[in-house]
């Protein structure tokens, strides 16, 4: 079945590229809503904003939702993935800014307060996304690919010219879907991934903030890089956070299909583009895909 929030909560936070402090509120929601962003700072155009992947625009640093009216909402990715992680399927997420606080970095936050007030089923069916036919899509070496499978599962790889990254491989596997009670969060999710956080390099930090980014950015909330090594004093969470990193973004990424994602994804240095782009040709043609419920 369909689940939401058992009740609303409220949280603040700073958004990572904005750099502003904005207060959002997640509220439960009807089934077949799905997941409604609401800019309650925006006055006379349309506030509401649906989690949907025909309504990414922009997608350079960080996942940006558009709605007609050209009101937008920033860096979803992380809530999107802890919803997921969740099973939450409908929510009403009210915020007085334009991007969702960025808190550790990580999923992990948000999980927590979902967790904190708890997930009720609803009383309609949960749609589930089954991928019927092999797709890719690439840009020069990097690549994201979908297979039919019996459960999703993500095969990531990177490669950064840096000693601390280099290559990493990281294969995620799903849980979520194979309990009916009402908590079917991922625990492989939660445990692996969520507290993978975001990452960036210091040699970036000041072209990216004259360009109007990362200007919330700071190491209680990303992991820093210099030429020599990581910055915070507390190192990695994982030996592999980057590639576990990059998980969390897919996953976050491809829940904006609307609905869970059933098969096996293999990425490449995939990105929040390359990763709309495989949703956008997953649903251009009818035979790629399935809705089961
Ligand atoms: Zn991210």
């Amino acid at each position: 079945m369909q689940r939401t929030i058992a009740k609303e909560f409220e949280f603040s936070g700073i958004g990572l590229h904005s750099g502003d402090i904005v207060d959002v509120v997640i509220s439960p929601s009807t089934p077949n809503s799905g997941i409604i962003f609401r800019r309650t700072d925006i006055i006379g155009r349309s506030r509401d904003i649906a989690a949907k992947f025909n309504n990414v625009s922009d997608i350079a640093l960080c996942t940006t939702l558009n709605n007609s009216d050209g009101v937008s909402v920033h860096t979803v990715e992380h809530l999107m993935s802890a919803l997921w992680a969740c099973g939450i399927d409908n929510a009403l997420i009210t915020i007085n800014g334009s991007e969702i606080p960025i808190m550790d970095g990580s999923a992990a936050p948000f999980i927590n307060l979902i967790s904190s007030v708890g997930i009720i089923k609803q009383n309609l069916k949960k749609r589930i996304i089954k991928i019927k036919e092999y797709i890719s899509v690439s840009q020069g070496n990097n690549y994201i690919e979908a297979y039919p499978d019996d459960k999703l599962t993500i095969d990531f790889s990177i490669d950064f010219a840096h000693r601390v990254i280099g290559k990493q491989n990281y294969v995620f596997t799903d849980d979520i879907l194979h309990s009916d009670s009402v908590d079917i969060k991922s625990i492989t999710f939660i445990n692996e991934i969520s507290g993978a956080r975001t990452f960036g390099f210091k040699s970036d930090l000041e072209k990216l903030r004259e360009a109007g980014f990362a200007r919330g950015a700071s190491l209680s909330n990303s992991i820093g890089l210099d030429d020599e090594g990581i910055l915070n004093d507390d190192g990695l969470r994982f030996q592999n956070e980057f590639v576990r990193h990059k998980i969390l973004d897919c996953i976050g990424d491809l829940y904006l299909a609307g609905a869970n994602i059933v098969g096996k994804i293999k990425a490449h240095r995939s990105g929040h583009m390359l990763n709309n782009a495989m949703l956008h040709k997953l649903f251009d043609v009818q035979r790629n895909y399935e809705i089961i419920h």
